[in-house]
């Protein structure tokens, strides 16, 4: 099997979360629409319910706070499109950084296209930014800031609870895109004063196609919705909600919920042993913060070796470059533009990301791949190019 480092784009399905899923799928008692009034359906809202409080207490938020959704690219687009819209009245300011996934950098570009106004934080040479810049930003007219709270391609950490309390202040809404920190860092919605909060099942091995949005029951209740056309999930996401994925998000909530104490330390060590092995390497660099990283991204550039014949190189390991979820593109990261990675740097940048599921025969492994990747492209590259 091919070692797979790549859990940053997708973890593998908990097998306790499969078999709640096959079960739901064959359970007779279970096929009815969760809407429907009579019995049958009564009986799968109530598994949907009881889901919906596992992805609630992940988060620490209440049951009637979460909306389910196909994925965080809908909750980050409903999140941010909904808010801005829905606020429009009070402004059209809005504030995010320009680090975010592209499921938040987009929704923005379609807003300013919309004639809104957005200010795009950029961070630090090691992807930190400051909360005074997200103060300093904040005008009258500001309706929503959205940050995410550990970025897909580095690893950063940002200081999510002090910008939710500068905008909890100022009576701007807080979006937090929390895809990467569900099962690897604490979750908790009030500590950091969030308003709206992005989840996505699969990268806490749930299944794919379903994740979740939280918004706060106080300040963030009415988001426009982008869909119209039924009253399911308080009409902010109508649709018939699928019993099954929802049951599955929920048991892969559980789990990451119980394992919080153990896991990230467990892949924290397995990480940092990789890196121990990679750094030695003359021209192997780290990219983002050293320490301010949550326990499962490495993310490094080789001087002088080219991402795509690294890549063709490491052919046995399941690895990415930059933003890997959808990245078979070749332009540089722009995460890594945005920490001051030349071109050439960010082009050569490669991303391993862990799971509780990796071991360190396979941490072994993938460092001998890449020590061997390395020396042959500097033995075949061409002169000055090393
Ligand atoms: N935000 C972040 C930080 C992500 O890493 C991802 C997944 N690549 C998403 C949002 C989108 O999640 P999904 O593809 O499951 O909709």
């Amino acid at each position: 099997m091919t070692p797979y480092f790549d859990h940053a784009a997708s973890t593998p399905v908990d097998p306790l979360v499969a078999r709640s899923i096959a079960a739901a799928l064959q359970d007779p008692g279970l096929q009815a629409n969760p809407a429907s009034v009579h019995r049958p359906g009564r009986m799968a809202a109530a598994r949907v319910e009881a889901a919906r409080a596992e992805v609630a207490t992940l988060i620490g938020a209440q049951v009637d706070e979460v909306v389910f959704t196909s994925g965080a690219t809908e909750a980050n687009n409903l999140a941010i499109i909904g808010a801005a819209q829905f606020r429009a009245g009070g402004g059209r300011h809005l504030v995010t950084c320009a680090t975010e996934h592209r499921s938040v950098v987009e929704p923005f570009r379609r807003l300013e296209a919309q004639g809104f106004k957005v200010t795009w934080l950029v961070p630090d040479d090691q992807g930190i930014f400051g909360p005074e810049q997200v103060a300093a930003a904040l005008r009258p007219d500001t309706t929503l800031v959205s940050v995410m709270q550990v970025n897909n391609e580095t690893g950063v950490v940002q200081d999510i609870a002090a910008i939710g309390a500068i905008c909890r202040a100022a009576g701007v809404l807080f979006h937090v895109d929390a895809v990467q920190a569900a099962g690897r860092e604490p979750i908790d919605v009030r500590k950091m004063s969030a308003d709206l909060l992005s989840l996505s099942a699969h990268k806490f091995h749930g299944p794919k196609g379903v994740g979740a949005l939280f918004l706060d029951r106080e300040h963030s209740r009415r988001v426009e919705p982008l869909l119209v056309g039924g009253a399911q999930e308080h009409a902010l996401r109508p649709g018939t909600v699928a019993t099954h994925q929802a049951i599955g998000m929920g048991v892969a909530a559980r789990l990451a919920t119980e394992r919080i104490g153990v896991d990230p330390d467990r892949i924290r060590a397995l990480r940092d042993a990789l890196w121990t092995r990679l750094q030695c390497v003359p021209g192997v660099l780290l990219n983002g913060h050293p320490q301010r990283r949550a326990c499962h991204i490495l993310n490094i550039s080789v001087v002088g070796a080219e991402g795509e014949s690294l890549l063709l190189a490491l052919r046995r390991v399941a690895i990415s470059r930059g933003s890997a979820c959808a990245s078979n593109d070749a332009e540089p990261s722009p995460v890594l533009h945005h920490l001051g990675r030349s071109d050439e740097l960010a082009r050569s940048s490669l991303r391993f990301s862990l799971a509780r599921t990796n071991t360190p025969a396979e941490v072994e492994f993938v460092a001998e791949e890449l020590h061997a990747a390395i020396r042959h492209l500097r033995r075949v590259a061409p002169a000055g190019v090393v």
